[in-house]
């Protein structure tokens, strides 16, 4: 007779499922750390739909959402259910899993029980009308991260999923290393394969960020398998092996340039022209690593601030950039005269749907892709791996843990039809990045909709009481010396540029600075106002709020408006009065 629960490591006969499982359960009561938003609990096994499979979990990968999940930010993904009418009020992480099929929905075709498989975490719903219409289901309102946005996923006895996420497990993988790779390699292959004209190709130049990390490691082989020439960027050149051995052509050592980050105004020619210089000679970097001078076709980004501004400037004329993270940062800054005139693409890309996951797992069974898994934990050291991530001490690669699996190194049945090399990471490798929140699809990106539910506090103070009455101005004629003598007469930081009576620009002490690079005093002080001045002027009525204000300096990036009353300037407000305001007050 059926058990109600089995311990962990009893495997149910096939087919049979209980009524209980064990699982790792984070509740709300005790969002935090890894190791106390984690807690084994025993739960009743889901109930699954016709199109739904449950999959008896031999082994689940770990990644960065679950630790988001547990510390509950920037979304509470079980509130986030319940509202949405699911009454669980717990969640069951795990969204990369190896596993065997035990049960089926009436409708499901793909699979049965018995079955060996991976799955891939894009979940939609079937009935969407942009997904039936043939539409991208990336690209659908219904789609949901399995074991983030949704419950029931690998961290259990048994995951609930979609048939169509169950893909066949390479038979030469172990339980393991069948849990870990599939994610970010799905998502490396629709940033190098999902892009129409500039998708990879063969004998394209394929420039890879990170290549040691996650998705990188995939990248370089997914790319090589296209047959491009995969450049690997790293931190240090003890990578070097690794990335060379996954396919990398050769590699580039990041830290031995230091022009990264955002881009210099364009006004500020010597801070330009390092950058230039900084660019150039990483771009000479690739030609010599190359052997010849050819840019990358495509640039493979994930590192996002620092990097995007080279991954521009170095990508070929009519070549791509695809971006599916911001690591460092999300003001990604663009030299526009090098996206247009060479016509680039910054291309955004975020995971994989069914038909790209099918085609990189093709990759995985022929044994053209190493998962890259660095490091395997038991089933009760998963909230440590978690732990590991959170804390940033985890290794690089990919990691997973044992669920069903009673020992490290099970589950092999066959032999690839290709034979690789499995590489291994230079051990004591220190990571760098503290990674940015993920943007759950579930927590849509502030939209016109969405602006209406906002509440925003504020006092009601308006720009009147607090600006300067009376504007301190000089002439597009004036000279820059002029100028100069004005602002540090009135102790000032800027100076309107009046045309009549008409505000026609700002000329500040920015201005006056980049003028005076690259010249000699006098050159800068006989240079006319015109010249260096910022055209146009940034204004606001005397009557417009104080916080409306200061999002329209903010926005904008300036420090200083003119303010008018009944469309003439009357006077000015600052960033230095805001702050006398809100802070020093
Ligand atoms: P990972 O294994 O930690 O690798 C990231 C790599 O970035 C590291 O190997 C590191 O290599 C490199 N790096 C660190 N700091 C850098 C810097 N300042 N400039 C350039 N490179 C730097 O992470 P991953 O799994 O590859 O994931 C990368 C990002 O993609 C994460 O933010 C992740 O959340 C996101 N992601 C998004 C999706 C999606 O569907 N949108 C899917 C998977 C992952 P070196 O230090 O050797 O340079």
């Amino acid at each position: 007779m059926a058990k109600e629960l089995y311990p962990l490591g009893e495997m149910p006969p096939l087919g049979e499922v209980p009524e209980k499982m064990h699982a790792w359960l984070i509740r709300a009561e005790r969002f935090g750390k890894p190791t106390e938003a984690f807690q084994q609990e025993v739960v009743g096994v889901p109930a699954i739909a016709d199109d739904e499979v449950l999959v008896y979990v031999m082994a689940a990968g770990i990644n960065y959402n679950n630790v988001w999940a547990g510390l509950g930010i920037p979304v509470n993904v079980i509130a986030a259910r319940n509202k949405a009418g699911e009454k669980e009020d717990f969640h069951i992480g795990g969204s990369d899993a190896s596993g065997i099929v035990y049960k089926v929905g009436k409708d499901v075709t793909n699979v049965k029980v018995g079955d060996e498989v991976v799955m891939h975490c894009g979940q939609w719903n079937r009935n969407c009308e942009w997904v039936k219409k043939g539409g991208d289901p990336m690209y659908s309102p219904s789609f949901r991260i399995w074991g983030y946005e949704t419950n029931w996923g690998s961290f259990a006895q048994f995951a609930k999923v979609q048939a169509q996420q169950c893909m066949p497990k390479p038979k030469h993988m172990n339980w393991e290393e069948a849990a870990s790779y599939v994610l970010v390699a799905a998502t490396a292959w629709r940033m190098l394969h999902g892009w129409g004209a500039n998708s990879v190709k063969k004998g394209d130049v394929a420039l890879i960020w990170g290549g040691a990390g996650g998705l990188g490691s995939m990248a370089i082989q997914i790319a090589k398998a296209a047959g491009a020439t995969p450049v690997a960027m790293v931190s240090g050149n003890d990578k070097f092996d690794y990335c060379m051995k996954l396919g990398a052509k050769g590699c580039i050592n990041r830290n031995d340039f230091d022009h990264w980050g955002m881009l210099p105004h364009w006004k500020d020619n010597v801070g330009y022209a390092k950058w230039l210089k900084g660019v150039r000679g990483f771009g000479a970097k690739i030609w010599e690593v190359l052997g010849e001078k050819r840019a990358p076709n495509i640039v493979f980004e994930h590192p996002g601030e620092t990097t995007i501004p080279t991954s521009i400037f170095v990508c070929e004329t009519g070549g791509m950039v695809v971006v599916c993270a911001g690591t460092t940062g999300y003001n990604a800054t663009v030299d526009l005269r090098y996206l247009w005139m060479r016509q680039k693409r910054l291309q955004g890309s975020h995971f994989a749907n069914g038909e790209q996951s099918n085609q990189m797992n093709e990759l995985a069974l022929r044994g053209q892709l190493d998962p890259c898994m660095s490091r395997v934990f038991t089933y009760e050291d998963l909230p440590l791996a978690h732990q590991l991530m959170h804390d940033n001490k985890h290794p690089h690669g990919n990691m997973a843990v044992l669920i069903g699996a009673t020992e490290f190194g099970l589950g092999v049945s066959g032999k690839p039809a290709v034979a690789i090399e499995h590489p291994t990471l230079p051990e004591n490798d220190v990571r760098t990045i503290a990674y940015a929140h993920p943007y759950p699809m579930s927590q849509p990106l502030p939209s016109v909709a969405d602006a209406a539910g906002v509440t925003i506090k504020d006092d009601g103070t308006k720009v009147r009481d607090l600006m300067h009455r009376g504007i301190i101005s000089c002439t597009p004629d004036d000279t820059v010396g002029e100028a100069a003598r004005i602002m540090i007469d009135h102790e000032i930081h800027a100076v309107v540029v009046m045309d009549g009576d008409q505000a026609v620009g700002v000329v500040s002490q920015t201005d006056m600075v980049l003028a005076r690079q690259g010249r000699t005093p006098n050159e800068a002080r006989a240079m006319q106002v015109r010249d260096i001045m910022t055209l146009g002027c940034a204004t606001c009525a005397a009557d417009m709020l104080l916080s409306e204000a200061v999002s329209l300096m903010t926005g904008r990036h300036m420090h200083r408006l003119v303010v008018t009353e009944n469309g003439k300037p009357v006077g000015v407000i600052s960033m230095t009065d805001v702050v006398r305001k809100v802070i020093v007050e």
